[in-house]
């Protein structure tokens, strides 16, 4: 690749971007949480952005975090490491060990596998329920006509952490319809914590009410193709 990248260049860029949208939207700046993707980039470049004073980040799969983080957090204990990718049941386990926030409950046999790991391991990470805001079928997220009942079962049922809703629009709508869709099953249920929000798009969801933006070819750059293997 041999692309050099000025990583504090970079954060600095984005916080400063995140402070005027935060202060156009009459919010302050420190209510919205800067989650730096690093997939599909190598430790190094996560290294780097830790060195730069970032300490909150995402991995989008369990066996890529697994490879790169251990060694990070021991050397940054006060990271933040949030999941951002679809969760199969059988890595729930290695997941609730390695992520201190899980963003991506989204159905049912998930919520009482993490309850269950919950229980086992007394780590709680706080969660975020996807929605799929735009009904895609290829989608992860739970549908936004199924998401009321959903939450409720987190909440009651399953007693998670639940800390707020993420979602991902679909790449080609105007992006401010799903984050206003999301803060309103948000505020139905009282939840405070929004994820949402892109490199594209996070001084939108800022204007929404975004309190969590994931942001990464902003910081990173562009990322290398992605192999096939998914987890
Ligand atoms: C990759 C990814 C991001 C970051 O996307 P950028 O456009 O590179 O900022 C955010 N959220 C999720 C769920 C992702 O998979």
């Amino acid at each position: 690749m041999g692309e050099k990248i000025d990583f504090a260049a970079n954060l600095a860029n984005v916080r400063a971007k995140i402070a005027e949208a935060a202060s156009l939207a009459g919010r302050d700046p420190r209510a919205v949480t800067l989650v730096a993707v690093g997939k599909a980039h190598p430790a190094e470049r996560s290294r780097a952005a830790l060195t730069a004073g970032q300490r909150v980040f995402a991995e989008n799969r369990v066996q890529e975090a697994a490879a790169k983080w251990p060694a990070l957090k021991e050397q940054f204990s006060d990271t933040v490491l949030h999941l951002i990718g679809p969760l199969q049941t059988n890595k729930v386990k290695q997941a609730v060990a390695l992520f201190d926030v899980i963003e991506t409950l989204d159905r049912p046999r998930l919520a009482r596998s993490l309850a269950t790991e919950f229980d086992r391991s007394g780590r709680q990470p706080p969660c975020f329920i996807q929605v799929n805001s735009g009904a895609e079928p290829q989608k992860a997220g739970i549908p936004p006509q199924e998401a009321d009942a959903f939450i409720a079962a987190c909440v009651n049922e399953f007693a998670l952490p639940v800390a707020g809703l993420m979602c991902i629009p679909p790449a080609a709508d105007e992006p401010s319809l799903h984050f206003a869709l999301l803060r309103e099953i948000a505020g139905r249920h009282g939840l405070t914590g929004l994820s949402m929000g892109m490199s594209a798009d996070y001084e939108i969801a800022i204007a929404f009410g975004a309190t969590h933006i994931r942001v990464g070819t902003a910081i990173f750059g562009s990322r290398p193709p992605l192999t096939a293997n998914r987890d």
